[in-house]
């Protein structure tokens, strides 16, 4: 009997469980403090046209500068802060500090120009982003065209109808909607026919095999035709070589973007970074 209790208690408190939770809660309380004390800031990854080497926009990825841990990537304490209140508000901040910058960037020129924005499955259920990025448009008078807001396939998990509802909001602003990891998930092409989407991102695991693994190579370019008959425009994640690069051009590949072309680039040293790599309107690979 003294077993069956043990047993059972057991079940009632699971320690790493309890300890999941007061991680959690610190890494919130830590996230508020940083986002006042301004720890957090974006890195900028190009993205470029394959057929002529164009720049044709960034991905706006978020990085926290710890004062005691240093540089902290995102997939150590997003996946953590997901379905609490400070994921929105990180996911609000990205929002309105990529859109400045994507103004600041056209009034430069660079009109064509996108900003690409990653948002959590979360935001695709919350009322409160059409209004959001209804207001960010006006304030920091953007083209809507070139802001497009990356999803992932975790929207699935939450209320479809209501994801596809804001989604069509959002398209209804003028603003594009990437798919983002394309091919990892379980349900992808159900997924691409109910999702009203402008952009596939390939998964950059199909690009790190495509050179040595026949069925990779055939993934990407199976789906790089796929997508192009959809009337979608088509982006390679993860291009770490000359030779991936090459073949995705010739595969008819639109956009590539990956550590060949640029890691991501800190905020701080955007504009001489572009003065540097941008030689008669191409980017330098
Ligand atoms: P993602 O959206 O798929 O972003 C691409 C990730 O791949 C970035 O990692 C980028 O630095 C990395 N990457 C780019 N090119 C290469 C390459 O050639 N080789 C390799 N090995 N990696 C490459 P990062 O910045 O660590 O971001 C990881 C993930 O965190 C992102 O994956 C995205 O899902 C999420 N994330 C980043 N910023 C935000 C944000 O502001 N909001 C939300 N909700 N999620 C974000
Ligand atoms: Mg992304
Ligand atoms: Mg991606
Ligand atoms: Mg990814």
């Amino acid at each position: 009997e003294a077993k069956l209790e043990r047993g059972s208690s057991y079940c009632f408190f699971n320690p790493s469980m309890n300890h999941k939770i007061v991680k959690q809660v610190e890494l919130e309380s830590e996230a508020r403090v940083a986002l006042k004390e301004h720890q957090f800031f974006l890195a900028l990854q190009p993205q470029i046209d394959l057929s002529n080497n164009r720049l044709s926009g960034f991905e706006a990825l978020l990085r926290w500068r710890h004062p005691q841990r240093g540089l902290v990537p995102p997939g150590d304490f997003l996946p953590l802060l997901e379905n609490t209140s400070m994921m929105t508000e990180l996911d609000f901040w990205v929002m309105e500090h990529a859109i400045e910058l994507l103004s600041k960037l056209e009034k430069a020129g660079y009109n064509d120009v996108k900003m690409a924005i990653n948002l959590s499955a979360a935001q695709f259920a919350n009322s409160a982003l059409q209004p959001y990025l209804m207001e960010l448009i006006d304030l920091y008078s953007v083209n809507p065209k070139n802001i497009e807001l990356e999803l992932t396939e975790t929207v699935l998990v939450a209320d479809i109808e209501r994801a596809v509802a804001v989604i069509q909001q959002i398209r209804a602003l003028g603003c594009k909607i990437a798919v983002d990891d394309f091919g990892t998930g379980y349900s992808s092409l159900s997924y691409l026919k109910m999702i009203p989407s402008d952009i596939i991102k390939i998964d950059r695991s199909f690009i790190a095999g495509m050179l040595e693994t026949e069925s990779d190579r055939n993934i990407v370019s199976s789906t790089i035709n796929m997508v192009g008959s959809m009337g979608l425009e088509v982006v390679a994640e993860g291009i770490e070589q000359a030779q991936q690069l090459k073949e995705l051009g010739a595969m008819q590949c639109q956009y590539g973007q990956g550590y060949y072309i640029s890691k991501p680039i800190d905020e701080s040293l955007l504009w001489n970074t572009l003065e540097s790599k941008i030689f008669n309107g191409r980017w330098l690979v």
